[in-house]
Parts: C-alpha cells; sequence; structure tokens
C-alpha cells in the first residue's frame, strides 16, 4: 500500500489552499479530487464576494478568517496577478427602521475588526450610486469581487510548485484508522489504496459522508449534513450600479442583494430553499419573489429583467431553524483519531477566509492546537 505524508480530500478553494500551505511548509501532499478538476462544486458557484467581515457573530471563526483571510486575499490578488476588484458595498436601510439597524451592524463590524464602515445620507448613497433608492446607508469600503477560478489556479500552480500533486476522479469511498495513521480507499477508474499519516477532509458538501466512511472515526462527532440552496437571477440589460448593493439584513439571511462579476453584469441572489440533496437546477419561478425585493432599492428595475442564472448549495450543518453555525475545524484533540482533520461547515464566507483557514489547518497539521477564537 501506498504511504503518503499528507492527503486533502477535495480541490475545492479550501483543500487547494490547505494543500499550498502544507506544500509550502514542506510537506508531501497529496490531493484526491472526486470531480474532473479544481472547484467544480461549491467554489465556482457562489457569489465571488471578498467579504469585509461584518455580520459574523464576534468571536467566530468566520469572523477572525474572514476578517485575515480578506487582507491575504486582496494581497495574493494583488502579487499574483489574479483579477478582483474592490468595488465597496452599499448596506440600504429603506426605512426609517432600518436605518436604526444600520448603527447596530456598524457596531457589530468594528468589533470583529471592520471599523473602516461609514453612514451615508440618502443623499451622499445616490451620489455614488444615482439608481438607488434608500433613506440612509452604510457603504463597507472593503468589500470586493475576486475572479474565482483564477485565485483557484494561482493557489493550485503555487502548490504544485513547492510539489504538490493532484489527482483527479479520484473519489474517496471509505477508510480506516490504523495506529500509523489513516488509510484511505479511493475509487474511480484506477481504484487504490493509500495510507497517509495526515488527513484533511475538505471535501465540502460531502466531507460529514466522508468522515462517516472512516471506520474509527466517532460517529458522534460528525454532524449531520442539511443543504440550504441559493438561487441567483442575472440581470438582462443594462446594470446601473458600480458597488455591492445589499438590504438591511434579514432574519435568516441576507436579503435579495445585487452583486457584479468582474465583466460588470448583475446578478441577484442567492435566495434560501432547503434541498434534501445537493441539485442546482434554477426555478424561473423563483423569480417572482425577487422583484419586489429589489424594487425596494432600485425602483426601476424593469419587468422581465430577470433571467435564471445559478445556483449553489450552502453546507449546512444546523437544520433550518439554527440560523447560525460557524466553521468547524475538528482536528485529533476533538475526536481522538491521530493525524485527521474534518472541516465541516465551510459555507460563506470561505472563498474569502480559504488563505487564512488554511494557514490555521497547516499549523493543526503540524502539531499546534486547534483554533479558538
Ligand atoms: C450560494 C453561495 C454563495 C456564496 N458566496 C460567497 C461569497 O460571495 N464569498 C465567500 O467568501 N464565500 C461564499 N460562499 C462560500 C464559499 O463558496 C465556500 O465556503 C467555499 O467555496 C467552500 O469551499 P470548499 O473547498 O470547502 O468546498 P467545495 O468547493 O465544495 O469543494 C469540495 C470538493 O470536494 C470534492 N469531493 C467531495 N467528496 C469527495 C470525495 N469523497 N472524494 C474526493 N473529493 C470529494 C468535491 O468534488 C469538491 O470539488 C458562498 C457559498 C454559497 C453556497
Amino acid at each position: 500500500m501506498d504511504e503518503i505524508e499528507c492527503v486533502v480530500i477535495g480541490a475545492g478553494v479550501v483543500g487547494i489552499a490547505v494543500a499550498r500551505a502544507l506544500a509550502k511548509a514542506g510537506r508531501e501532499v497529496l490531493v484526491l479530487e472526486a470531480a474532473e478538476g479544481i472547484g467544480t462544486e461549491t467554489s465556482s458557484r457562489n457569489s465571488e464576494v471578498i467579504h469585509a467581515g461584518i455580520y459574523y457573530p464576534r468571536a467566530s471563526l468566520m469572523a477572525r478568517f474572514c476578517v485575515a483571510g480578506k487582507r491575504m486575499l486582496y494581497e495574493f490578488c494583488r502579487s499574483r496577478g489574479v483579477a478582483f476588484r474592490n468595488c465597496g458595498k452599499l448596506i440600504v436601510a429603506t426605512d426609517e427602521a432600518e436605518v436604526a439597524r444600520l448603527e447596530g451592524i456598524r457596531t457589530a463590524a468594528a468589533a470583529n475588526g471592520v471599523d473602516d464602515l461609514r453612514l451615508l445620507t440618502a443623499a451622499e448613497a445616490r451620489a455614488l450610486e444615482p439608481a438607488l433608492a434608500c433613506t440612509a446607508a452604510l457603504l463597507s469600503p472593503s468589500t470586493g469581487i475576486v475572479d474565482s477560478h483564477a485565485y483557484m489556479l494561482a493557489l493550485q500552480g503555487e502548490a504544485e510548485a513547492s510539489g504538490a500533486l493532484f489527482v483527479f476522479h479520484a473519489p474517496v469511498i471509505g477508510g480506516s484508522v490504523t495506529g500509523e495513521g489513516v488509510t484511505l480507499e479511493v475509487g474511480g477508474a484506477d481504484p487504490m489504496g493509500l495510507r497517509a499519516r495526515v488527513v484533511i477532509n475538505a471535501a465540502g458538501l460531502r466531507a460529514p459522508e466522508v468522515a462517516r466512511g472512516i471506520a474509527g472515526m466517532p460517529t458522534q462527532l460528525i454532524p449531520t449534513p442539511y443543504y440550504a440552496k441559493g438561487s441567483y437571477f442575472v440581470l438582462a440589460g443594462h446594470n446601473p450600479f458600480g458597488r455591492l448593493i445589499y438590504p438591511v439584513p434579514v432574519p435568516g439571511g441576507l436579503g435579495v442583494h445585487l452583486t457584479i462579476d468582474l465583466a460588470g453584469q448583475a446578478r441577484f441572489g442567492p435566495d434560501v430553499e432547503w434541498v434534501p440533496a445537493p441539485e442546482y437546477g434554477v426555478d424561473p419561478a423563483r423569480a417572482d419573489s425577487f422583484y419586489d425585493a429589489i424594487r425596494r432599492y432600485w425602483p426601476a428595475l424593469p419587468d422581465g429583467a430577470l433571467q435564471p442564472g445559478y445556483a449553489g448549495v450552502r453546507p449546512k450543518i444546523v437544520p433550518p431553524a439554527i440560523a447560525k453555525q460557524d466553521f468547524i475545524i475538528q482536528g485529533p484533540a476533538a475526536h481522538g483519531v491521530p493525524g485527521l482533520i474534518n472541516l465541516f461547515g465551510i459555507e460563506s464566507p470561505g472563498l474569502t477566509a480559504a488563505i487564512a483557514l488554511a494557514e490555521a489547518v497547516r499549523d493543526l497539521a503540524g502539531g499546534r492546537a486547534a483554533p479558538t477564537t
């Protein structure tokens, strides 16, 4: 049986960033990816927003890794020529009750170290975005957008340059804990078995399933997966906005917001629909609920302008009734299996946080304590 020092399961943005961090630290790394290439699941089905770190609960891993990861991601994009734009975002209040909530958002953001939010009057906001209707707004200058695929390719290139090997069509279908590490069973066209001293389970939506397949991993510590699908609608026609536009968050979600891609095309969403299993079809009828929500801040949205776009699925590890979850980085101190690190519930802001999160995983794999908040 082949022996590898470190195996990363999954080549989404998180798995690739972890592989890069481990390889740069001089460790032998093999990445096993079930699909035909990198980032075919959640990492290419998201808003591509570089989040500032505004809404996450104080002292959560999400807050910590988002704020640190944002700085690292901007620096990574600048130094590696990955396309990005630090376009900023407006959180818009459309009545007096919402205005009162903007100050609370600014205070919560400051507690996370995001202290650059600026409260704007309606006139100031409209001077920035003339098409906008609002009562007041918060400007987040550090929010941006990134070409997620170029970002992943650059991370993969550096991982490979430091010796990491990526294998595609290589689904992990089982494994077991042994005295000398974890053995993994790999399916696909060329099935094989291998043993690793360190295994990072970065399988995204399937991370709980992968953990469950490793005999010896305590099952009571594996969260039940839930899937919260988010559909996007793209704007057919001219986008008058240069910044991202978010309503004041509603309980359980960020509201129907407008993001833009690097070509300037606008898309709206994602909404929230709990599904029994990941699937990516976009039901055109869901557009109906978008129009009213969007017209609260953009009254001129033309009829028929929303076209079905794409969908992504949030890897939830809490049921619908519980709105909030945090990233789980579960190492040997938590489950008792030497060398195994499970990454559970890496939903938004995972794209923003990936480089910072990967450094924490690298340190944990090197014997350091699990990150605390
Ligand atoms: C709708 C939506 C919008 C989002 N918007 C943003 C945003 O704007 N900004 C932001 O920062 N974050 C955003 N996120 C979050 C971000 O996209 C994710 O946190 C991030 O992509 C997770 O990356 P990952 O590598 O953990 O998972 P994935 O990208 O899902 O990668 C997991 C990989 O594991 C592979 N795999 C699964 N099972 C196996 C197996 N058994 N063997 C081998 N390989 C396996 C899969 O094929 C996949 O390639 C959003 C998420 C969603 C759903």
